[in-house]
């Protein structure tokens, strides 16, 4: 296996070699802490994406969704607290010039070169541009440095319009902007990146029970992406680190391998009590109390909130999957994704190029239903292991038995282990397959799982 260190450059290659990411402006020399996610890496960014939105918004009465603009009123993040106080401070070593986030060296040593660092500035992290054609003080707008803000302010919008009672929750996923100070780690802290977010609005009573419902909910979600439990875990603030709003915050936190101590933030879940909304009511003059029919009383409700990075959730999962071994005397590189996440479900494969006419058409029969790759080029062994490279859990392999016997033969990634099919019944053996797992799908179908594919 790679070792940590190891892992990152092989992850950062592989990602650029597969199509997974590319460096933003690349052939201008690319653009620092900027990142373009290629073919593969959309797929699976949408994929993990679709799987949070169900998670969170689709199976729950009492989730709902928005997507609000990026670009925003200057006075939502003045009542935030972002203008005044959301800043790093800086350091800088005064004879190689990196550059540092205060709180993240230990020392006043640079950890790159041993030199003297400056006293720490401050950093103010928010992207600000102009809007409109005259460039004035009143044009001024910020690019959103989180995406909760505007949740809190649609929250009359969004109980008057859903008829939502409390306790219900409002998420969203979408780009956030922050003019990090360092940026590095590939995807893992970017200047431009994206969020899922909720924020679940309850009775101030409430707030400590659904703080320990919703840690109990996120860290089920990455385990049902397939992350392995030992890269996993929860990480509880301090009272002197918690944020000046919260009352309790805990980190998810992975098995990042460049982690200081072995672990890195996915997610924080906090319990920010009323701090927002009463922050917004403050600054706008409006009344967001919420109004309880039954109970005949207003409140301000608090808020238990979850917010992790799309990027982040991309490279564990990414770094999870990845798997080295030896098959047939070769190295093989596996991304052993979870099937609902792989961006491609199934690959045909026709053993030979006279087989093509008769593969393309099982292809075109399977398209419709899953995303397939069609792949003719190269060994059959070779097409096999650039499936295996990019997590394809399925090839489908059209012989010159297929014709007469209107059967192909399927493969499947980790176990190596292949079954004859009908070509009528594959895709419903592969649907079964994605939803049930192989072994499970195979044995309903009545079929054997045979042996090891040779190459
Ligand atoms: P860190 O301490 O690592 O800077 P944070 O505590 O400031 O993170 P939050 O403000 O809690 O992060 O943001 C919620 C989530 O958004 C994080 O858990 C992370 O997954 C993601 N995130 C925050 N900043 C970045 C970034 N610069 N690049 C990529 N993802 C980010």
């Amino acid at each position: 296996m790679a070792s940590a260190d190891d892992l990152m450059k092989k992850m950062v290659s592989l990602c650029k070699r597969l199509g997974f990411v590319f460096q933003s402006g690349e052939i201008y020399g690319g653009l620092q802490s900027a990142w373009d996610y290629g073919p593969l890496g959309v797929e699976l960014k949408k994929n993990i994406e679709s799987s949070w939105w169900d998670f969170m918004v689709r199976r729950r009465a009492d989730v709902v969704g928005v997507d609000t603009a990026i670009i925003t009123h200057p006075d939502v993040w003045r009542a935030s607290g972002h203008v005044d106080n959301f800043h790093d401070p800086l350091v800088d070593c005064r004879k190689c010039r990196a550059r540092f986030r205060a709180d993240q060296v230990e020392g006043t040593k640079c950890p790159e070169c041993g030199g003297e660092l400056t006293e720490p500035r401050d950093f103010g992290l928010m992207f600000r541009t102009m809007m409109g054609a005259v460039e004035d003080e009143a044009a001024e707008v910020y690019l959103r440095p989180e995406t909760c803000q505007s949740i809190f302010v649609n929250f009359r919008n969004i109980v008057t319009s859903s008829r939502q009672t409390l306790p219900f929750g409002i998420a969203q996923i979408g780009k956030a902007f922050r003019n990090e100070i360092t940026a590095r780690n590939f995807v893992f802290r970017s200047r431009e990146f994206e969020q899922m977010e909720m924020e679940y609005f309850c009775r101030p009573a409430d707030a400590d029970r659904f703080f320990e419902y919703w840690k109990e909910e996120r860290m089920s979600w990455y385990l049902s992406l397939g992350l392995k439990p030992a890269s996993l875990r929860f990480r509880d603030h301090a009272k002197e680190e918690l944020a000046h709003y919260a009352r309790a915050c805990t980190d998810i936190e992975y098995a990042f391998p460049f982690a200081t101590g072995g672990f890195g933030e996915l997610e924080g879940i906090a319990n920010r009590a009323d701090y927002d909304l009463s922050a917004h009511m403050r600054v706008s003059g409006q009344d967001l109390e919420f109004i309880d029919q039954v109970a005949n009383e207003k409140v301000v409700p608090w808020v238990v909130e979850t917010s992790g990075g799309i990027g982040r959730t991309i490279l564990a999962v990414l770094l999870d999957a990845y798997y080295e071994d030896i098959v047939d005397g070769r190295e093989r590189v596996t991304l052993r994704l979870s099937p609902a996440l792989a961006p491609v479900k199934a690959a045909v494969l026709p053993l030979s190029r006279n087989l093509e006419a008769g593969a393309a058409e099982v292809a075109g029969m399977l398209r419709p239903i899953l995303p397939v790759s069609f792949d003719v080029t190269g060994s059959i062994g070779k097409r096999y292991r650039r499936m295996d490279e990019i997590g394809t859990p399925f090839c489908v392999t059209y012989d010159f038995e297929s014709a007469n016997d209107r059967s192909v033969t399927i493969r499947e990634r980790d176990t190596l282990e292949q079954v004859r099919v009908g070509i009528d019944n594959l895709a419903d053996l592969l649907c079964d397959c994605l939803r049930k797992g192989w072994r499970p799908a195979v044995e309903k179908a009545g079929l054997a799982a045979a042996g090891r594919a040779s190459e």
